[in-house]
């Protein structure tokens, strides 16, 4: 994949990194939901696809949710009837051999997108981006600890969502004495939100696992 400016990925993070919260996070939890409406809407017939998710038993707790969110009832009430009558009972007895495919996506799309900000770290308007956002959340950090090159940018990475991170405590004040009968409530929506906001960057969004640990 190429993560030279003019591509795709550079576009998306760079966009990405102009909301609030982990880009990481973001980039990575839409494209799960945007690959799990189109499954539904593309490929429960698909024979390599049911082939798949007969092997996998379906997807983990977590996706089979997400799964679930998209409404899609249809597509969902064939791919369970395909399961039970595949595995019948054994659905309950033994847990699958295999991994959740989507979360294996989720690990490869969280380095791919590191990896273009890794590559463009030097492109004027991905370096500014970067300077106003919100930096990454704890489990992209150390991600980006693992793998990022050279020191200086993995140093970079990590100083800049650290002090993001410690400056969350005024908001968190703001919050807090907004409780207080002496003081107005909190109007100011970033204030009303800091506890969601410390909390995402913290542990990473609510969709996300935290990456796997490098195995030495
Ligand atoms: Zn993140
Ligand atoms: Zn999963």
């Amino acid at each position: 994949m190429s993560n030279t400016p003019g591509h795709m990925s550079f576009f998306e993070l760079l966009e990405a990194l102009q909301q609030p919260g982990c880009a990481l996070c973001r980039l990575v939890a839409g494209g799960t939901r945007r690959r799990l409406e189109a499954l539904l809407y593309e490929s429960v017939n698909d024979v390599g696809f049911r082939e798949l998710w007969r092997k996998t038993r379906g997807y983990c707790h977590r996706h089979s949710w997400m799964l679930a969110d998209t409404g899609h009832t249809l597509g969902l009430a064939i791919l369970y009837e395909a399961l039970i009558e595949h595995w019948g009972e054994r659905l309950l007895e033994a847990a699958p051999a295999l991994p959740c495919p989507v979360c294996s996506d989720e690990q490869r799309a969280g380095r791919d997108h590191l990896d273009t900000l890794i590559k463009g770290w030097d492109e004027p308007r991905l370096a500014e981006a970067w300077a106003a956002s919100d930096g990454l959340c704890g489990p992209h950090v150390r991600l980006a600890r693992q793998v990022a090159r050279p020191a200086a940018v993995r140093d970079a990475i990590a100083a800049h969502s650290a002090k993001r991170l410690c400056e969350m405590t005024s908001d968190l004040r703001a919050l807090i004495e907004s409780f207080d009968y002496r003081h107005e409530p909190a109007s100011d929506e970033r204030v009303k939100l800091a506890w969601h906001r410390a909390m995402e960057k913290i542990i990473g969004h609510r969709d996300l696992p935290e990456p796997p640990h490098r195995r030495r």
